[in-house]
């Protein structure tokens, strides 16, 4: 059964000098058609893979509060019409900062929006104007304020670490500034420097400085051991919640469960079959109008793969992979299949197992990509 949807609005009013998720700047862009073939992808959706009930919706972008006041309400109504959706779900919009006017909030919390990801990144404004964000640190007050007063009370805030010029004092302010506001959820991402991005073009010239590896393990430390002092549990390798606020969403993905996913570029999981959508907009659009759809390419996942992919996904939770879990899912015993790899991370001291789980341990999460690697191409 399908109990997560992801909606993709691709629009962004600034593009940020690190980033290079699928987006475009808002200005000219067919904005409404865009959504009407989004509205007409649900419909279709759900009419071929029915659901009963969605668990969570989560919105993201590109940043969906670019959106004008009207272009959100005709969006959340079309969410309404086809997604079922029970008010007990979790209804996640990300939000930048300068967007998140009083106007459109009250737009949100009406149409059963009840979580917020709030694109904070830090509370330095001399770093916040380095990576290219236009936000300033009073308007991440603001649009928390202006959540809580309608009444939304499931709010996380996004940060980023090892950003250039960062110090390890810089970060642990930004960390002090997010505990006095009090929210349910923390995600900390250290910078990537992805290719086709402005940090990418001026660190191949030479003129970018990021911190060094050390300060970054040292930044990361300090995330960790700052979150489980102010009562902010770890469940993830960058996500972190007060009892009971872990991200219904998020443990979709790191429990290898199905989801829609709607919108140019989004992916979907539904019936062990894996697709891409077209991600540039004006085809995206044409195919939904074609069809209903707008399918890339897709790959149905062999059993082989989607037990790596249980591993590889799994092993990002604190809790890590239940070996009954594994058991129940695949009829088979994990260490049959991952032996080896978990026998080597374990002798390495980054795999560990716990109450019938195989888990990163604390040094292992520093370390996971190596370690998620060795469960790829091992059937
Ligand atoms: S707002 Fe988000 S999606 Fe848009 S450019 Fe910045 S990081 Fe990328």
């Amino acid at each position: 059964m399908i109990e997560a949807a992801y909606l993709h609005i691709p629009f962004c009013h600034h593009i940020c000098h690190y980033c290079d998720f699928n987006k475009v700047f808002f200005h000219n862009q067919p904005v409404m058609p865009y959504l009407q073939s989004m509205r007409e992808e649900m419909k279709r959706t759900v009419e071929i893979y029915p659901t009963e009930n969605l668990k969570t919706i989560f919105v993201g972008g590109g940043t969906p509060t670019a959106l004008d006041e009207q272009q959100l309400a005709y969006f959340l109504e079309s969410i309404r019409l086809y997604l079922p959706f029970e008010s007990s779900g979790e209804f996640t919009f990300e939000a930048n900062p300068n967007e998140l006017t009083k106007e459109k909030v009250k737009i949100l919390h009406e149409y059963g929006v009840n979580r917020l990801s709030i694109g904070v990144q830090t509370f330095n404004e001399e770093l916040l104007h380095k990576i290219g964000r236009v936000h300033t640190s009073r308007q991440a007050f603001e649009s928390v304020e202006a959540a809580r007063q309608v009444g939304i009370s499931n709010i996380s805030l996004d940060l980023m670490y090892s950003l250039p010029g960062q110090t390890i004092n810089d970060f642990s302010k930004t960390l002090q500034t997010a505990f006095s506001i009090d929210v349910e959820h923390m995600s900390a991402y250290s910078l990537i420097i992805e290719p086709k991005t402005v940090f990418y073009n001026l660190m191949n010239k030479g003129k970018l400085r990021v911190p060094s590896q050390e300060d970054e393990a040292a930044m990361y430390e300090l995330l960790m051991n700052e979150m489980a002092k102010h009562g902010y549990g770890q469940y993830e390798i960058s996500n972190f919640a007060k009892p009971t606020y872990e991200s219904v969403h998020n443990l979709t993905y790191w429990n290898n469960e199905d989801y829609y996913g709607i919108g140019a570029g989004a992916h979907s999981y539904i019936n062990g079959v894996r697709r891409a959508n077209i991600a540039p907009l004006k085809k995206y659009i044409d195919s939904v109008e074609r069809s209903g759809f707008a399918y890339l390419e897709e790959n149905r996942v062999s059993k082989a793969e989607k037990m790596e992919e249980e591993m590889f996904l799994g092993l990002r939770k604190t809790k890590g992979v239940s070996e009954e879990t594994f058991y129940e899912k695949y009829s088979v015993e994990m260490k049959e299949i991952f032996g080896e790899p978990i026998q080597e991370y374990q002798e390495k001291g980054l795999l560990e197992q716990v109450e019938g789980c195989i888990r990163l341990t604390h040094k292992g999460r520093f370390l996971g990509n190596e370690v998620f690697q060795a469960f790829i191409g091992v059937i």
